[in-house]
Protein backbone atom coordinates (compact mmCIF):
# COMPACT_ATOMS: atom_id res chain seq x y z
CA UNK A 1 0.00 0.00 0.00
CA UNK A 2 2.86 2.28 0.62
CA UNK A 3 4.25 3.80 -2.75
CA UNK A 4 7.81 5.02 -2.80
CA UNK A 5 9.79 7.56 -5.03
CA UNK A 6 11.80 7.01 -7.85
CA UNK A 7 15.05 8.49 -9.03
CA UNK A 8 18.67 7.46 -10.21
CA UNK A 9 16.75 3.90 -11.77
CA UNK A 10 16.43 3.19 -7.90
CA UNK A 11 12.68 2.91 -6.01
CA UNK A 12 12.99 4.87 -2.88
CA UNK A 13 11.46 5.29 0.67
CA UNK A 14 9.45 8.55 1.55
CA UNK A 15 9.57 9.73 4.92
CA UNK A 16 6.18 10.95 5.40
CA UNK A 17 2.49 9.42 3.52
CA UNK A 18 -0.27 10.83 2.39
CA UNK A 19 -3.69 8.74 2.29
CA UNK A 20 -5.12 8.70 -1.43
CA UNK A 21 -8.56 7.83 -1.36
CA UNK A 22 -10.76 7.09 -4.53
CA UNK A 23 -13.25 10.16 -5.24
CA UNK A 24 -16.16 7.69 -6.27
CA UNK A 25 -16.01 4.85 -3.53
CA UNK A 26 -13.69 6.95 -0.79
CA UNK A 27 -12.27 3.82 -0.01
CA UNK A 28 -8.33 4.71 0.68
CA UNK A 29 -6.36 3.23 -2.36
CA UNK A 30 -2.25 3.68 -1.27
CA UNK A 31 -0.16 5.80 1.06
CA UNK A 32 1.60 8.22 -1.34
CA UNK A 33 5.25 9.39 -0.46
CA UNK A 34 5.02 13.35 0.14
CA UNK A 35 9.04 14.36 -1.00
CA UNK A 36 10.99 16.47 1.05
CA UNK A 37 12.90 19.43 -0.49
CA UNK A 38 16.16 17.50 0.28
CA UNK A 39 14.44 14.30 -1.92
CA UNK A 40 13.45 16.55 -4.76
CA UNK A 41 17.04 18.43 -4.96
CA UNK A 42 18.30 15.18 -4.80
CA UNK A 43 16.48 13.96 -7.74
CA UNK A 44 17.53 16.90 -9.40
CA UNK A 45 21.03 16.08 -9.02
CA UNK A 46 20.86 12.76 -10.46
CA UNK A 47 18.51 14.63 -13.51
CA UNK A 48 21.30 16.81 -13.89
CA UNK A 49 24.07 13.73 -13.35
CA UNK A 50 22.38 11.93 -16.45
CA UNK A 51 22.18 14.94 -18.57
CA UNK A 52 25.24 14.18 -20.80
CA UNK A 53 24.42 10.51 -21.39
CA UNK A 54 21.05 11.91 -21.83
CA UNK A 55 22.46 14.14 -24.37
CA UNK A 56 24.45 11.48 -26.01
CA UNK A 57 22.04 8.90 -26.80
CA UNK A 58 21.25 9.03 -30.63
CA UNK A 59 18.12 9.97 -32.03
CA UNK A 60 17.42 6.53 -33.14
CA UNK A 61 18.23 5.42 -29.54
CA UNK A 62 15.81 8.15 -28.42
CA UNK A 63 13.06 7.25 -30.57
CA UNK A 64 13.57 3.37 -29.41
CA UNK A 65 13.15 4.21 -25.95
CA UNK A 66 10.14 5.94 -26.69
CA UNK A 67 8.88 3.80 -29.20
CA UNK A 68 9.01 0.93 -26.23
CA UNK A 69 7.07 3.40 -23.50
CA UNK A 70 4.16 3.24 -26.72
CA UNK A 71 4.15 -0.39 -26.42
CA UNK A 72 3.85 -0.94 -22.78
CA UNK A 73 0.72 1.04 -22.91
CA UNK A 74 -0.97 -0.45 -25.27
CA UNK A 75 0.39 -4.11 -23.73
CA UNK A 76 -0.97 -2.50 -20.55
CA UNK A 77 -3.70 -0.49 -21.72
CA UNK A 78 -6.98 -2.09 -19.37
CA UNK A 79 -5.06 -1.69 -16.34
CA UNK A 80 -3.31 1.74 -17.10
CA UNK A 81 -7.23 3.23 -17.41
CA UNK A 82 -8.28 1.48 -14.53
CA UNK A 83 -6.12 3.63 -12.63
CA UNK A 84 -6.99 6.80 -14.28
CA UNK A 85 -10.58 5.92 -13.18
CA UNK A 86 -9.86 4.48 -9.97
CA UNK A 87 -7.85 7.96 -8.44
CA UNK A 88 -9.39 10.28 -10.60
CA UNK A 89 -13.20 9.34 -11.02
CA UNK A 90 -13.00 9.33 -15.17
CA UNK A 91 -15.35 7.20 -16.63
CA UNK A 92 -13.62 3.99 -18.16
CA UNK A 93 -14.66 4.66 -22.02
CA UNK A 94 -13.03 7.92 -21.31
CA UNK A 95 -10.30 6.53 -19.60
CA UNK A 96 -9.58 4.17 -22.40
CA UNK A 97 -9.41 6.97 -24.73
CA UNK A 98 -6.55 8.55 -22.74
CA UNK A 99 -4.56 5.62 -22.82
CA UNK A 100 -4.94 5.41 -26.90
CA UNK A 101 -4.40 9.08 -27.07
CA UNK A 102 -1.19 8.57 -24.47
CA UNK A 103 0.19 5.56 -26.88
CA UNK A 104 -0.04 8.13 -29.40
CA UNK A 105 1.72 11.06 -28.21
CA UNK A 106 4.85 8.62 -26.89
CA UNK A 107 4.78 7.51 -30.85
CA UNK A 108 4.36 11.41 -32.13
CA UNK A 109 7.41 11.81 -29.94
CA UNK A 110 9.54 9.13 -31.02
CA UNK A 111 9.00 10.31 -34.82
CA UNK A 112 10.08 13.97 -33.74
CA UNK A 113 13.24 12.57 -32.03
CA UNK A 114 13.96 11.54 -35.52
CA UNK A 115 13.82 14.74 -37.03
CA UNK A 116 15.03 17.31 -34.53
CA UNK A 117 17.10 19.34 -37.21
CA UNK A 118 18.01 23.01 -36.98
CA UNK A 119 18.41 25.12 -40.13
CA UNK A 120 20.58 26.06 -42.41
CA UNK A 121 21.73 30.27 -42.76
CA UNK A 122 22.38 32.07 -46.16
CA UNK A 123 25.24 34.01 -44.47
CA UNK A 124 26.46 35.16 -47.83
CA UNK A 125 23.65 37.46 -48.05
CA UNK A 126 24.89 39.44 -45.76
CA UNK A 127 27.78 42.10 -47.20
CA UNK A 128 29.79 40.44 -44.72
CA UNK A 129 28.90 37.17 -45.17
CA UNK A 130 31.05 35.81 -48.09
CA UNK A 131 32.71 32.49 -47.91
CA UNK A 132 30.77 31.72 -44.52
CA UNK A 133 28.91 28.54 -44.04
CA UNK A 134 26.26 28.62 -41.08
CA UNK A 135 23.44 26.35 -39.53
CA UNK A 136 21.46 26.24 -36.27
CA UNK A 137 21.25 22.43 -34.13
CA UNK A 138 18.93 22.23 -31.67
CA UNK A 139 20.71 20.94 -28.13
CA UNK A 140 19.18 19.57 -25.22
CA UNK A 141 18.30 22.30 -22.28
CA UNK A 142 19.25 20.03 -19.52
CA UNK A 143 16.86 19.27 -16.80
CA UNK A 144 13.47 19.66 -17.10
CA UNK A 145 11.33 20.06 -14.30
CA UNK A 146 7.31 18.78 -15.33
CA UNK A 147 4.04 19.65 -12.88
CA UNK A 148 1.28 18.13 -14.18
CA UNK A 149 -2.94 18.23 -12.80
CA UNK A 150 -5.19 15.35 -12.40
CA UNK A 151 -7.32 15.86 -15.43
CA UNK A 152 -5.61 13.75 -17.78
CA UNK A 153 -2.52 12.14 -15.63
CA UNK A 154 -1.21 10.02 -18.21
CA UNK A 155 -1.74 11.59 -21.47
CA UNK A 156 -0.70 15.47 -20.28
CA UNK A 157 2.03 13.63 -18.54
CA UNK A 158 2.97 12.25 -22.02
CA UNK A 159 3.06 15.75 -23.13
CA UNK A 160 5.89 16.41 -21.60
CA UNK A 161 7.81 12.84 -20.96
CA UNK A 162 7.57 12.50 -24.28
CA UNK A 163 8.97 15.72 -25.86
CA UNK A 164 11.85 15.86 -23.00
CA UNK A 165 13.21 12.23 -23.96
CA UNK A 166 13.05 13.00 -27.84
CA UNK A 167 14.59 16.13 -27.36
CA UNK A 168 17.80 14.16 -25.27
CA UNK A 169 16.45 15.77 -21.92
CA UNK A 170 16.45 14.70 -18.29
CA UNK A 171 13.19 14.91 -16.42
CA UNK A 172 12.04 15.34 -12.81
CA UNK A 173 7.97 14.65 -12.70
CA UNK A 174 6.00 15.84 -10.17
CA UNK A 175 2.18 14.54 -10.69
CA UNK A 176 -0.95 15.58 -9.26
CA UNK A 177 -1.78 14.47 -5.45
CA UNK A 178 -5.04 12.71 -6.59
CA UNK A 179 -3.26 11.43 -9.51
CA UNK A 180 -0.12 10.22 -8.68
CA UNK A 181 -0.61 6.19 -9.07
CA UNK A 182 -1.05 6.66 -13.12
CA UNK A 183 2.69 8.56 -12.46
CA UNK A 184 3.53 5.57 -10.79
CA UNK A 185 2.51 3.23 -13.23
CA UNK A 186 4.10 5.17 -16.04
CA UNK A 187 7.31 4.75 -14.04
CA UNK A 188 7.28 1.39 -13.80
CA UNK A 189 6.81 1.29 -17.57
CA UNK A 190 9.80 3.66 -17.95
CA UNK A 191 11.84 1.09 -15.59
CA UNK A 192 11.29 -1.52 -18.19
CA UNK A 193 13.01 0.16 -21.22
CA UNK A 194 16.88 1.43 -22.16
CA UNK A 195 16.25 4.97 -20.39
CA UNK A 196 19.70 6.01 -18.72
CA UNK A 197 19.33 6.32 -14.83
CA UNK A 198 18.96 9.31 -13.72
CA UNK A 199 16.70 10.47 -16.60
CA UNK A 200 13.59 9.81 -15.42
CA UNK A 201 12.53 10.67 -11.67
CA UNK A 202 8.93 10.98 -10.29
CA UNK A 203 8.82 12.79 -7.12
CA UNK A 204 5.06 12.64 -5.67
CA UNK A 205 4.04 15.37 -2.91
CA UNK A 206 1.97 18.43 -2.10
CA UNK A 207 2.44 21.42 -4.59
CA UNK A 208 4.11 23.78 -2.02
CA UNK A 209 7.21 21.59 -1.06
CA UNK A 210 7.39 19.64 -4.30
CA UNK A 211 6.84 22.35 -6.89
CA UNK A 212 8.41 25.00 -5.11
CA UNK A 213 11.53 22.97 -4.43
CA UNK A 214 11.63 21.98 -8.55
CA UNK A 215 10.61 25.66 -9.61
CA UNK A 216 13.60 27.24 -7.07
CA UNK A 217 16.43 25.08 -8.47
CA UNK A 218 18.51 26.95 -10.66
CA UNK A 219 19.56 23.38 -11.88
CA UNK A 220 16.01 22.95 -13.74
CA UNK A 221 16.64 25.22 -16.51
CA UNK A 222 13.08 24.92 -17.55
CA UNK A 223 9.73 23.86 -15.77
CA UNK A 224 6.37 22.79 -17.95
CA UNK A 225 3.98 23.09 -16.28
CA UNK A 226 -0.08 22.47 -16.84
CA UNK A 227 -2.96 23.54 -14.44
CA UNK A 228 -4.68 25.71 -13.60
CA UNK A 229 -3.86 30.06 -13.89
CA UNK A 230 -3.22 31.07 -10.28
CA UNK A 231 -0.40 28.25 -10.02
CA UNK A 232 0.91 29.41 -13.00
CA UNK A 233 1.39 32.70 -12.48
CA UNK A 234 2.89 31.78 -9.10
CA UNK A 235 5.26 29.72 -10.69
CA UNK A 236 6.19 32.27 -13.24
CA UNK A 237 7.05 35.08 -10.74
CA UNK A 238 9.44 32.43 -8.80
CA UNK A 239 11.11 30.86 -11.54
CA UNK A 240 13.78 33.24 -12.13
CA UNK A 241 15.53 33.15 -15.83
CA UNK A 242 14.58 29.31 -16.60
CA UNK A 243 12.27 29.13 -19.27
CA UNK A 244 8.40 28.32 -18.18
CA UNK A 245 5.79 26.61 -20.04
CA UNK A 246 2.45 27.06 -19.07
CA UNK A 247 -0.94 25.31 -20.12
CA UNK A 248 -3.33 26.78 -18.34
CA UNK A 249 -7.55 27.23 -17.86
CA UNK A 250 -10.48 28.33 -19.89
CA UNK A 251 -13.72 29.11 -20.08
CA UNK A 252 -14.08 27.53 -23.73
CA UNK A 253 -16.75 29.17 -26.11
CA UNK A 254 -18.55 27.99 -28.99
CA UNK A 255 -20.83 29.47 -31.32
CA UNK A 256 -23.67 27.92 -33.93
CA UNK A 257 -24.64 29.55 -36.69
CA UNK A 258 -27.90 29.90 -37.92
CA UNK A 259 -27.44 27.69 -40.80
CA UNK A 260 -26.05 24.51 -38.65
CA UNK A 261 -27.83 21.11 -38.46
CA UNK A 262 -28.83 20.76 -35.14
CA UNK A 263 -29.15 16.83 -35.43
CA UNK A 264 -25.91 16.60 -36.21
CA UNK A 265 -24.22 18.44 -33.73
CA UNK A 266 -25.77 17.69 -30.48
CA UNK A 267 -24.19 14.50 -29.45
CA UNK A 268 -20.79 16.57 -29.77
CA UNK A 269 -22.10 19.58 -27.46
CA UNK A 270 -23.04 16.59 -24.80
CA UNK A 271 -19.18 15.17 -25.45
CA UNK A 272 -17.39 18.50 -25.01
CA UNK A 273 -19.24 20.09 -22.20
CA UNK A 274 -19.82 16.87 -19.59
CA UNK A 275 -16.90 14.55 -20.28
CA UNK A 276 -14.44 13.69 -17.67
CA UNK A 277 -17.35 15.44 -15.42
CA UNK A 278 -16.68 19.36 -17.49
CA UNK A 279 -13.12 18.91 -16.07
CA UNK A 280 -11.44 19.34 -19.33
CA UNK A 281 -9.23 22.66 -19.90
CA UNK A 282 -11.19 22.81 -23.29
CA UNK A 283 -14.73 21.93 -21.82
CA UNK A 284 -17.34 23.88 -23.28
CA UNK A 285 -18.35 26.21 -20.81
CA UNK A 286 -19.96 29.02 -22.99
CA UNK A 287 -22.22 28.24 -25.61
CA UNK A 288 -24.02 31.26 -28.38
CA UNK A 289 -26.36 29.91 -30.43
CA UNK A 290 -28.23 32.04 -32.91
CA UNK A 291 -31.99 32.57 -32.41
CA UNK A 292 -33.28 31.57 -35.22
CA UNK A 293 -32.47 27.61 -34.53
CA UNK A 294 -32.11 28.55 -30.37
CA UNK A 295 -35.06 26.89 -29.20
CA UNK A 296 -34.27 23.76 -31.28
CA UNK A 297 -30.79 23.38 -30.06
CA UNK A 298 -31.37 24.00 -26.11
CA UNK A 299 -34.68 21.40 -26.37
CA UNK A 300 -32.40 19.05 -28.22
CA UNK A 301 -29.67 19.62 -26.37
CA UNK A 302 -31.19 19.53 -22.95
CA UNK A 303 -32.80 15.71 -24.37
CA UNK A 304 -29.89 14.49 -24.84
CA UNK A 305 -27.70 15.68 -21.87
CA UNK A 306 -30.48 13.97 -19.72
CA UNK A 307 -29.67 10.48 -21.25
CA UNK A 308 -26.19 10.29 -19.94
CA UNK A 309 -25.45 7.68 -17.15
CA UNK A 310 -24.29 8.59 -14.04
CA UNK A 311 -22.57 6.85 -11.64
CA UNK A 312 -19.76 4.12 -11.09
CA UNK A 313 -16.32 5.53 -13.28
CA UNK A 314 -15.64 1.87 -13.76
CA UNK A 315 -18.42 0.76 -15.21
CA UNK A 316 -18.18 0.47 -19.30
CA UNK A 317 -21.18 3.30 -19.96
CA UNK A 318 -20.96 5.82 -17.26
CA UNK A 319 -20.81 8.82 -18.95
CA UNK A 320 -20.85 11.02 -15.68
CA UNK A 321 -19.08 10.61 -12.04
CA UNK A 322 -18.19 12.11 -9.37
CA UNK A 323 -15.92 15.40 -9.42
CA UNK A 324 -12.38 14.76 -8.42
CA UNK A 325 -13.50 16.23 -4.76
CA UNK A 326 -16.70 16.60 -2.65
CA UNK A 327 -15.64 20.35 -1.92
CA UNK A 328 -15.15 20.86 -5.90
CA UNK A 329 -18.88 19.50 -6.21
CA UNK A 330 -19.86 22.09 -3.60
CA UNK A 331 -18.25 24.63 -4.94
CA UNK A 332 -19.86 24.04 -8.70
CA UNK A 333 -23.12 24.22 -6.58
CA UNK A 334 -22.70 27.43 -5.13
CA UNK A 335 -21.79 29.17 -8.65
CA UNK A 336 -24.33 27.84 -9.76
CA UNK A 337 -26.77 28.51 -6.96
CA UNK A 338 -24.81 32.28 -7.03
CA UNK A 339 -26.06 32.51 -11.03
CA UNK A 340 -29.65 31.16 -10.49
CA UNK A 341 -29.97 33.61 -7.73
CA UNK A 342 -29.24 36.57 -10.25
CA UNK A 343 -31.52 35.17 -12.74
CA UNK A 344 -30.46 32.52 -14.60
CA UNK A 345 -32.56 29.99 -15.66
CA UNK A 346 -31.67 26.03 -14.84
CA UNK A 347 -32.84 23.83 -17.49
CA UNK A 348 -31.23 20.86 -15.81
CA UNK A 349 -28.78 19.65 -12.87
CA UNK A 350 -27.73 22.04 -10.54
CA UNK A 351 -27.56 19.62 -7.98
CA UNK A 352 -25.54 16.49 -5.98
CA UNK A 353 -27.14 13.34 -6.70
CA UNK A 354 -26.22 10.63 -4.57
CA UNK A 355 -22.50 11.76 -4.05
CA UNK A 356 -22.49 13.24 -7.94
CA UNK A 357 -22.98 16.48 -9.18
CA UNK A 358 -25.63 16.54 -11.96
CA UNK A 359 -24.57 17.17 -15.50
CA UNK A 360 -26.05 21.04 -15.59
CA UNK A 361 -27.35 23.65 -18.40
CA UNK A 362 -28.19 27.15 -17.74
CA UNK A 363 -29.37 29.68 -19.49
CA UNK A 364 -30.05 33.60 -19.82
CA UNK A 365 -26.53 33.87 -17.41
CA UNK A 366 -25.06 37.22 -17.17
CA UNK A 367 -21.38 37.78 -18.37
CA UNK A 368 -20.01 38.81 -14.92
CA UNK A 369 -21.80 35.25 -13.35
CA UNK A 370 -18.87 33.04 -12.18
CA UNK A 371 -20.27 30.14 -14.19
CA UNK A 372 -19.60 32.18 -17.36
CA UNK A 373 -16.18 34.45 -16.53
CA UNK A 374 -14.20 32.01 -14.47
CA UNK A 375 -13.38 28.81 -15.62
CA UNK A 376 -16.29 26.52 -14.22
CA UNK A 377 -13.99 22.60 -14.26
CA UNK A 378 -17.50 20.87 -13.84
CA UNK A 379 -20.20 19.63 -15.95
CA UNK A 380 -21.90 23.02 -16.06
CA UNK A 381 -22.61 24.50 -19.35
CA UNK A 382 -24.39 28.20 -19.92
CA UNK A 383 -26.28 28.43 -23.32
CA UNK A 384 -26.90 32.64 -24.39
CA UNK A 385 -29.10 33.23 -27.52
CA UNK A 386 -27.14 36.02 -29.71
CA UNK A 387 -28.62 37.75 -32.75
CA UNK A 388 -25.65 38.00 -34.78
CA UNK A 389 -22.35 36.48 -35.24
CA UNK A 390 -20.26 39.43 -34.13
CA UNK A 391 -22.25 39.10 -30.99
CA UNK A 392 -21.09 35.60 -29.97
CA UNK A 393 -17.46 36.63 -31.10
CA UNK A 394 -17.74 39.69 -28.81
CA UNK A 395 -19.08 37.45 -26.42
CA UNK A 396 -16.54 34.97 -26.38
CA UNK A 397 -13.45 37.74 -26.78
CA UNK A 398 -14.64 38.95 -23.78
CA UNK A 399 -13.16 36.97 -21.40
CA UNK A 400 -9.78 36.48 -19.27
CA UNK A 401 -8.98 33.41 -21.25
CA UNK A 402 -8.27 32.54 -24.82
CA UNK A 403 -7.32 28.55 -24.92
CA UNK A 404 -9.55 27.40 -27.90
CA UNK A 405 -13.00 28.15 -29.67
CA UNK A 406 -15.46 26.76 -32.21
CA UNK A 407 -17.89 27.40 -34.25
CA UNK A 408 -20.23 25.89 -36.21
CA UNK A 409 -21.62 27.19 -39.62
CA UNK A 410 -22.02 26.83 -43.43
CA UNK A 411 -21.26 30.06 -44.89
CA UNK A 412 -17.26 30.44 -45.51
CA UNK A 413 -17.18 34.49 -44.55
CA UNK A 414 -18.10 33.77 -41.29
CA UNK A 415 -15.62 31.14 -40.90
CA UNK A 416 -12.81 33.15 -42.03
CA UNK A 417 -14.56 35.94 -40.14
CA UNK A 418 -14.42 34.10 -36.28
CA UNK A 419 -10.93 32.51 -37.51
CA UNK A 420 -9.38 35.93 -37.79
CA UNK A 421 -11.63 37.33 -35.32
CA UNK A 422 -11.50 35.07 -32.10
CA UNK A 423 -8.82 35.61 -29.79
CA UNK A 424 -7.34 32.25 -28.81
CA UNK A 425 -4.66 30.17 -29.62
CA UNK A 426 -7.22 27.59 -31.57
CA UNK A 427 -10.14 28.30 -33.67
CA UNK A 428 -11.76 25.00 -34.27
CA UNK A 429 -14.43 25.09 -37.21
CA UNK A 430 -17.25 23.00 -37.65
CA UNK A 431 -16.17 21.14 -34.46
CA UNK A 432 -16.28 21.78 -30.37
CA UNK A 433 -13.98 24.06 -29.64
CA UNK A 434 -12.61 20.36 -26.90
CA UNK A 435 -11.22 19.39 -30.19
CA UNK A 436 -7.66 18.13 -30.16
CA UNK A 437 -5.37 15.24 -31.60
CA UNK A 438 -1.93 15.51 -29.82
CA UNK A 439 0.76 16.45 -33.12
CA UNK A 440 -0.97 19.99 -33.43
CA UNK A 441 0.24 23.03 -31.49
CA UNK A 442 -2.09 23.47 -28.28
CA UNK A 443 -1.78 26.29 -26.12
CA UNK A 444 -3.16 29.51 -25.38
CA UNK A 445 -2.96 33.40 -25.05
CA UNK A 446 -3.99 36.20 -22.43
CA UNK A 447 -4.47 33.99 -18.65
CA UNK A 448 -4.55 30.70 -20.78
CA UNK A 449 -0.90 30.28 -20.65
CA UNK A 450 2.59 30.78 -22.54
CA UNK A 451 3.95 28.03 -24.77
CA UNK A 452 2.78 25.76 -27.26
CA UNK A 453 2.49 21.73 -26.21
CA UNK A 454 1.95 19.14 -29.48
CA UNK A 455 5.09 17.38 -30.04
CA UNK A 456 6.95 18.85 -32.01
CA UNK A 457 6.18 22.36 -31.03
CA UNK A 458 7.45 21.21 -27.40
CA UNK A 459 10.25 19.86 -28.66
CA UNK A 460 11.52 23.12 -30.11
CA UNK A 461 11.06 24.80 -26.67
CA UNK A 462 12.74 22.06 -24.61
CA UNK A 463 15.92 22.64 -26.93
CA UNK A 464 18.51 25.53 -27.37
CA UNK A 465 19.30 26.54 -30.67
CA UNK A 466 23.31 26.96 -31.49
CA UNK A 467 24.51 28.60 -34.33
CA UNK A 468 27.67 27.42 -36.03
CA UNK A 469 29.32 29.78 -38.06
CA UNK A 470 32.46 28.41 -40.39
CA UNK A 471 34.88 30.48 -42.12
CA UNK A 472 35.99 29.17 -45.64
CA UNK A 473 37.73 31.96 -46.94
P1 LIG B 1 -3.61 22.82 -10.08
O1 LIG B 1 -4.30 22.81 -8.79
O2 LIG B 1 -3.06 24.11 -10.60
O3 LIG B 1 -2.44 21.74 -9.97
C1 LIG B 1 -1.60 21.43 -11.04
C2 LIG B 1 -0.28 20.95 -10.49
O4 LIG B 1 0.39 22.02 -9.84
C3 LIG B 1 -0.43 19.84 -9.46
O5 LIG B 1 0.62 18.90 -9.64
C4 LIG B 1 -0.27 20.60 -8.17
O6 LIG B 1 0.14 19.81 -7.09
C5 LIG B 1 0.80 21.60 -8.55
N1 LIG B 1 0.92 22.72 -7.63
C6 LIG B 1 0.01 23.20 -6.74
N2 LIG B 1 0.53 24.26 -6.07
C7 LIG B 1 1.78 24.45 -6.55
C8 LIG B 1 2.80 25.41 -6.28
N3 LIG B 1 2.64 26.36 -5.37
N4 LIG B 1 3.96 25.31 -6.96
C9 LIG B 1 4.14 24.36 -7.91
N5 LIG B 1 3.20 23.43 -8.20
C10 LIG B 1 2.02 23.48 -7.55
O7 LIG B 1 -4.53 22.23 -11.25
P2 LIG B 1 -5.44 20.93 -11.23
O8 LIG B 1 -6.62 21.21 -10.37
O9 LIG B 1 -4.63 19.70 -10.99
O10 LIG B 1 -5.87 20.92 -12.76
C11 LIG B 1 -6.89 21.70 -13.25
C12 LIG B 1 -6.38 22.93 -13.98
O11 LIG B 1 -5.49 22.52 -15.01
C13 LIG B 1 -7.50 23.66 -14.68
O12 LIG B 1 -7.31 25.04 -14.51
C14 LIG B 1 -7.33 23.27 -16.14
O13 LIG B 1 -7.85 24.15 -17.08
C15 LIG B 1 -5.85 23.18 -16.24
N6 LIG B 1 -5.47 22.37 -17.39
C16 LIG B 1 -4.93 23.00 -18.49
C17 LIG B 1 -4.60 22.25 -19.62
C18 LIG B 1 -3.99 22.87 -20.83
O14 LIG B 1 -3.39 22.15 -21.62
N7 LIG B 1 -4.08 24.16 -21.01
C19 LIG B 1 -4.83 20.87 -19.61
C20 LIG B 1 -5.38 20.29 -18.47
C21 LIG B 1 -5.68 21.05 -17.36
P3 LIG B 1 -0.93 19.24 -6.02
O15 LIG B 1 -1.82 18.35 -6.78
O16 LIG B 1 -0.05 18.54 -5.06
O17 LIG B 1 -1.63 20.44 -5.45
Amino acid sequence: MQKQLYMNGEWVEGQQFADLYSPHTKELLAQIPQATAEQVTQAIDYAEAARVEMANLTALQRAEILEHIAQLFKENRQRAAEIISLEGAKPIKFALAEIDRTIETYKFAAEEAKRLTGEMIPMDAAKGGAGRFGYTIQEPIGVIGAITPFNFPQNLVAHKVGPAIAAGNTIVLKPASQTPLSGLFLTELIAQTNLPKGAFNLVTGGGRVVGDALVTSDKVKMITFTGSPAVGIGIRNKAGLKRVALELGSNAGLIIDRDTNIDEIVAKCVVGAFSNQGQVCISIQRIYVLDEVAEQFITKFIAATKQLKVGNPLKADTDIAAMIHADEQLRAQSWVDEAVANGAELLTGGKIVEGIFAPTILKKVAAIEKVNCQEVFAPIVSVNIISSIEEGIAAINDSNYGLQAGIFTKDIQTAFKAAKELEVGGVIINDIPTYRVDQMPYGGVKESGTGKEGLKYAIHEMTESKLIVWNQA
